[in-house]
């Protein structure tokens, strides 16, 4: 059996791949990146690197490869290889071949993508009401929802949440995050899980942990 502790985690916008990675994380005890948190803590910190990503963060558009590729290699180098989790990256076959490259000239691998495959209908339903912490970047689906229940911090609606953002992000994700999903897939890199209409977290979590489980022993 492979032993699994590096992961990358695929699915479109507002799909519940940050809520499912916060507990594959919490379980496998692995450090975690959600390169879109990152970003708006930059933004906040009035960073340069902030600076130019909000330019096209307040349009709802990708920002472009190399800005996340030196944030995403700065926090690999840091990290220690002892175990990690990717969140929103990467986000184009660029990015994707970037981070092989990154990794492989450290003599470190992916072990597994989890593609979370959510029906368009259903992330529309629940766009309206999503809020997200504004230090800590936990997520939640209750509006009337003011202070994080992990770290106190100011629950808020994210600019990007409405539907012709989301029009936008949709359109984004099906032209070059997909082809992400078909990129790993080839490699036989994938565990998919498919969700068709609203499921818990924790039951979405247990069949992610079962699949898991029988690609560790492919
Ligand atoms: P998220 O919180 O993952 O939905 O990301 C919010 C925003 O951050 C996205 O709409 C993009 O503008 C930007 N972003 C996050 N990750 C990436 C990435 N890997 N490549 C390009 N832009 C990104």
């Amino acid at each position: 059996m492979k032993e699994l502790k590096r992961f990358i985690l695929v699915g479109a916008p507002a799909s519940g791949i940050g809520t499912l990675g916060r507990c594959l994380a919490d379980t496998l005890n692995l450090k975690s990146l959600r390169t879109g948190s990152m970003l708006r803590r930059e933004i906040e910190a009035c960073t340069e690197l902030g600076r130019k990503a909000l330019s096209y963060m307040d349009k709802a558009m990708l920002v472009p490869d190399e800005i996340v590729n030196e944030m995403v290699r700065n926090w690999l180098s840091e990290s220690d290889n002892s175990g990690w989790l990717l969140d929103g990256y990467p986000r184009t076959v660029a990015q994707a071949e970037a981070l092989d490259h990154f990794l492989q000239e450290r003599g470190m691998s992916v072990d597994a993508v989890v593609y979370l495959d959510v029906a368009r209908e259903l992330i529309e339903s629940r766009i309206m009401r999503r809020r997200e912490c504004s230090s800590c970047g936990y997520v939640v689906q209750t509006p009337e929802v003011e202070s994080c229940a992990k770290c106190g911090g100011q629950m808020v609606s994210r600019k990007d949440d409405n539907m012709e953002a989301f029009a936008r992000r949709w359109k984004d994700f099906e032209t070059m995050t997909l082809p992400v999903a078909r990129y790993y897939e080839a490699r036989g890199m994938v565990v998919k899980l498919s969700v068709t209409e609203e499921r818990e977290p924790a039951d979405v979590s247990r069949d992610l942990a079962q699949k898991l489980e029988e690609f560790s022993r492919r």
